[in-house]
């Protein structure tokens, strides 16, 4: 392996040691090291570097030209430390020299450096090469004894994410004197898959991350972490998915013409992708084994038209179907259009949440009479929030439970909720009912690869022809009355408008209040006195937030101000303007998420960005959700520009960010699943691939999106 690490003799200190059993950690340093989540032995070990300084451009001082970085070794032949005249700062100058020459060294604040780097002492330096008039000179650079293992200098130097009184350079030098201790640790992964991929063993990729030789080696060593990482994701998820497969689901038959002609009854074509999408669905819920599928589209790919079909289908066969919804709100607005859909069949549909309890045709139920309905299939499907999975709540005999996720969850909180609705009371002995999952956050595909391998994936990625791009454009602050002077016009015209303010942090609610009352006081009584503006934000009741959507949608408010903590998902056709406040703080694909609740009717439609940064980088995000309309385009943008952590709620999955910034390499991913497959063909239960097994426990106790 290496020269810079000492096998001196080895302490009785195991890997899952604390970190105080480590010489010279003392107390203080235990507390810094707990800041970055490190607690053990093997936790140091495996903090990884987020980069690399590359010093490996060794030159005499002759050939130290500006503006390299260098790394050079001479002797010192004068060093002093100076206090600048406001006596702010110190400033070290000292003269190394080697058979070619002498060059200038400065550092700042660093007066402890004259201790250590005496006259005449041999020492190797790197750094940057700067300018300046008096000649160039070598500015603030790392050094270390020419004698000693080149650690912080002459080498690619690994920079490790650091906390206050805890410098990657104190980091470097623990790992290199721990790391023997890793040798004892075996690698999960098995020795013939590393070969075929060309990949370090463990022990090699280890090293290789704190102490490369070059860039290649380092960026091997990474993928080899990534890789375990994706091998146990494709692990995990296949288990899941045979799991599901070894259970039984009825059967539910296609009855083409029952369906061509529910279609033939809709005001429009269905597009390709529904067409698609629904066939995927019918031919599945026709097995016996459960349906596990995931349909992902945009906003406003007409999802629940496909749902709604899936349903019928159920329900006529005499089975009962459910919606869940994230929000009272939203299984609200899908009771309504699907009541609406199917107002031609014979069929009763429930709104069952805390609030409602309504039949179609009848409104105003009591709990109880619903619930005597829907447990002898009077109520054929029934629509509602999380509350329908309550104890109480019986059915007949349910065969298919749809979630629509409204981009409410987070990748994370999905499959926890596939295990909630197991529990339904379905009625049905020894089976479960098909499953069938809406996401109305377009998951790119290597994110679909890579976490929803326990899914069949259908995917919307057509929109309906009729839909009108949503012009946006990006205002700049002094424009903003001609922006209000737009919107009263469009009032004029007799649509409505959004203003949507930022959100702000759960823990940041207070605030978050605060200003959407503050920026409603504004709007109604400075801006358009004469309007009816309304407010929505996530500190009222949900009574509250009903009624003030139904006057929005009732047109009893012209502009409404909402907080995006307010589920938005809801579908009113007569507004064509938003507003987005600050819209640089929010994610693309949550900007995109919002610009969706415009346009959806048959008039233009308009969202105007406000931005508070001046950065051009947060424009140029801006500036690609204005010319971008195709949802899958712009999460894939999203998660290039800010990574997957970001997005979809992964940065508390525990998942670390060697295999978060792997989660785009699609082919990485693609190998995970084939090995993943290969592994379990053979030895389901991981038999003979002990260490794996014993990583995906550990992996299961990390990681949480399963
Ligand atoms: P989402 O995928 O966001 O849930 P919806 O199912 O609510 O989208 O559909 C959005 C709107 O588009 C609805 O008003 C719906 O009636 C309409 N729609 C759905 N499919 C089509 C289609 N093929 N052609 C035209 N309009 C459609
Ligand atoms: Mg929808």
């Amino acid at each position: 392996m290496g020269v810079r690490v000492s096998l001196g003799t080895p302490l009785i200190m195991l890997l899952d040691s604390p970190i105080n059993k480590i010489p010279r950690i003392t107390a203080s340093y235990v507390k810094k090291l707990e800041r970055l989540g490190i607690k053990t032995v093997k936790d140091l070990l495996f903090h990884f570097p987020s980069r690399y300084e590359d010093y490996l451009n060794k030159v005499t001082i002759a050939q130290a030209f500006p503006p390299n970085t260098v790394t050079i070794e001479g002797t010192v032949k004068d060093i002093k430390t100076t206090r600048t005249w406001k006596k702010k700062m110190y400033v070290t100058e000292s003269l190394i020299s080697d058979d070619t020459g002498t060059i200038k060294v400065t550092w700042f604040n660093q007066p402890f450096i004259t201790e250590s780097l005496k006259k005449g002492k041999q020492v190797r330096l790197s750094g940057k090469v700067i300018e300046s008039t008096q000649g160039s000179y070598l500015s603030n650079p790392s050094w270390e004894m020419a004698s000693r293992i080149p650690t912080n200098t002459g080498c690619l130097v690994p920079v490790y994410p650091e906390t206050e009184g805890l410098t990657s350079r104190w980091i470097r030098w623990q790992i290199q004197n721990i790391f023997k201790y890793a040798l004892s640790l075996p690698d999960p992964v098995p020795e013939d898959i590393l070969k075929k991929l060309y990949l370090p063993s463990f022990k090699k990729a280890l090293f290789q991350i704190h102490f490369p030789k070059n860039r290649k080696e380092y960026q091997f060593a990474q993928k080899r972490f990534a890789f375990e990482e994706m091998l146990l994701i494709q692990i995990k998820s296949l288990q899941v998915r045979s799991a599901w497969k070894k259970e039984t689901a009825p059967s539910i038959p296609f009855q083409e013409k029952l369906i061509k002609d529910f279609v033939k009854t809709l005001p429009f074509s269905l597009t390709n992708a529904q067409r698609k999408s629904a066939y995927e669905i019918l031919k599945d819920m026709e097995k016996t084994r459960p349906m596990n599928r995931l349909l992902n589209g945009d906003v406003g790919s007409g999802k629940t038209i496909v749902a709604t079909i899936a349903c019928l289908q159920t329900i006529d066969v005499g089975y009962q179907a459910t919606i869940m919804a994230p929000t009272e709100i939203l299984a609200r607005q899908h009771f309504e259009k699907i009541a609406g859909l199917l107002a031609l069949y014979p069929f009763r549909i429930a709104l069952l949440t805390n609030t409602y309890k309504e039949l179609s045709g009848e409104k105003s139920v009591k709990r109880e009479i619903l619930l005597k309905k829907i447990e002898k299939n009077e109520a054929r499907l029934v629509i509602g929030t999380h509350s329908l999975i309550q104890k109480d709540i019986r059915f007949h005999k349910l065969a298919l439970v749809i979630v629509d996720e409204q981009h409410r969850f987070g990748i994370a909180q999905r499959a926890y909720l596939q295990q909630e609705a197991k529990v339904i009371n379905d009625g049905i002995k020894d089976r479960i009912p098909h499953f069938l999952t809406m996401t109305a956050t377009p998951i790119p595909r290597t994110l679909a690869l890579a976490f929803f391998g326990n899914l069949d994936l259908s995917v919307l990625n057509e929109m309906p022809k009729s839909r009108k791009k949503i012009i946006t454009e990006i205002v700049n602050s002094h424009d903003r009355g001609k922006i209000y002077d737009f919107i009263r016009q469009e009032i004029k015209s007799d649509r409505q408008c959004f203003v949507i303010l930022p959100l702000v942090e759960e823990s940041d609610a207070l605030k978050d209040l605060k200003s959407s009352i503050e920026e409603h006081k504004r709007l109604s009584e400075k801006i358009f006195p004469n309007l009816k503006v309304g407010l929505l934000h996530g500190r009222m009741k949900s009574k509250e937030k009903e009624k003030t959507m139904l006057e929005f949608k009732e047109k009893k408010i012209d502009i409404l101000v909402s907080t995006s903590v307010v589920e938005v998902g809801i579908d009113i056709p007569n507004a064509t303007v938003m507003i987005i406040e600050d819209a640089d703080r929010f994610g693309l694909s949550q900007l995109h998420q919002f610009r969706g609740r415009v346009g959806r009717g048959e008039y233009q439609s308009y969202c105007f960005l406000f931005a508070s940064a001046k950065s051009s980088e947060k424009n140029k995000r801006l500036q690609a959700l204005s010319k971008n309309h195709d949802g899958f385009k712009i999460a894939e943008k999203d998660l290039e520009i800010r990574g997957p952590g970001e997005l979809f709620g992964l940065r508390q999955s525990g998942l670390p960010d060697i295999a978060m910034k792997n989660l785009t390499n699609v082919k990485l991913i693609q190998i995970a699943r084939e090995e993943a497959e290969n592994i379990l063909r053979d030895d389901p239960a991981l038999k003979n691939h002990l260490l794996l097994k014993q990583a995906l426990e550990k992996f299961e106790r990390r990681v949480h999106f399963e």
